[in-house]
């Protein structure tokens, strides 16, 4: 997958030509049934383009999204809307896709409507049913979103996006706006309905402690690649890629044992605008050799299943 955002004109100096802002640049991975991938990287690294770009919000660049064969930026008319019932997305602040003047029970509904599912009755008691899946009682059908805490808009957020029975459900930073005792619960619901509707989840965040205890297997990005991707206890107890050791570094491990130095990066994170040549990490990283400069790593399978693109394994 690519995706490149041209920048305005009017934000550029006059003669300069069209620039791009390069947020994914060939992304690769796999999404397997019943698992859950969790994306992390900072602000800016691209991951949430990926999740956009895979329903449609946002058009790729380049690149293919195969699922069951067909190629999601293929589809049209009835596929795209198969997809769009298949393929669920929550986001981080829920609120702001909630319309104030609509009761919790006619949010809920909605994707029903635009589905075309069930009838008036039948859309009422799936939303009820949804109620009570998500954790929250029945009476909340009957409210407004402003009367909601944050970890329950969430959950209405989950609720719209499990009414029509998708399949896979791509959670952009889902517990990001919430308290940490919210979190986990938050977390702890995602998990048990996974479980108990064999879903398929793409968890992206900026924090690795909050993907570590739902992923099956997580990918690490920086600046529009995925460096470094393994199974989660592979990743956490031995981590390869110099920027997967140093955000790995500011997370508490469970394992006293674990050697902890807390590696500190410097400098900025460079303009997806102007990314560095080579290795896109060579500016920040602490073991940068000479070839770091000139030649992009690709990506290797260090472990079984254990993946790398760092030039210390080339
Ligand atoms: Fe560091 Fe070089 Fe590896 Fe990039 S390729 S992470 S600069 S050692
Ligand atoms: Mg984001």
């Amino acid at each position: 997958l690519v995706k490149y955002y041209p920048v305005k004109k009017e934000l550029l100096q006059i003669g300069k030509e069209t620039q791009y802002v390069k947020a994914v640049n060939d992304v690769s991975f796999n999404l397997y049934e019943g698992e859950t991938y969790g994306l992390v990287g900072e602000s800016g690294c691209g991951k949430s383009t990926i999740g956009r770009t895979l329903v449609r919000l946002i058009e790729p660049t380049d690149g293919k999204a195969l699922y069951n064969g067909k190629d999601l930026f293929e589809l049209k008319g009835e596929g795209m809307r198969d997809m769009r019932q298949e393929i669920q997305m929550i986001f981080q602040d829920p609120y702001s896709s909630l319309n104030p003047r609509k009761r919790i029970g006619q949010i809920i509904e909605e994707p029903l409507i635009i589905h075309s599912i069930g009838n008036k009755k039948e859309r009422t008691e799936i939303a009820m049913d949804i109620l009570n899946k998500v954790g929250l009682q029945l009476d909340h059908y009957y409210r407004f979103p402003h009367e909601l805490s944050g970890g329950q808009r969430q959950r209405i957020g989950l609720a719209r996006a499990l009414v029509v029975n998708p399949k896979i459900i791509i959670a952009d930073e889902p517990v990001s706006a919430l308290d940490v005792s919210i979190q986990s619960q938050v977390i702890n619901l995602l998990q048990e309905i996974q479980e108990d509707l064999k879903l398929t989840y793409l968890f992206i965040a900026h924090d690795i402690s909050v993907v570590r205890h739902i992923s099956d297997r997580i990918g690490v990005m920086y600046l529009g690649h995925i460096v470094e991707e393994a199974p989660t206890d592979s990743l956490l107890a031995t981590p390869l890629h110099p920027y997967t050791q140093a955000l790995l570094s500011a997370v508490p491990l469970p394992n006293p044992k674990a050697k902890k130095e807390r590696i500190i990066l410097q400098g900025e994170i460079p303009s997806p605008l102007n990314p560095p040549s080579g290795c896109v990490f060579h500016t920040r990283c602490p073991l940068v050799m000479d070839v770091c400069k000139v030649d992009k790593p690709v990506m290797k399978e260090e472990k079984p299943n254990h993946f790398v693109a760092c030039h210390l394994f080339n």
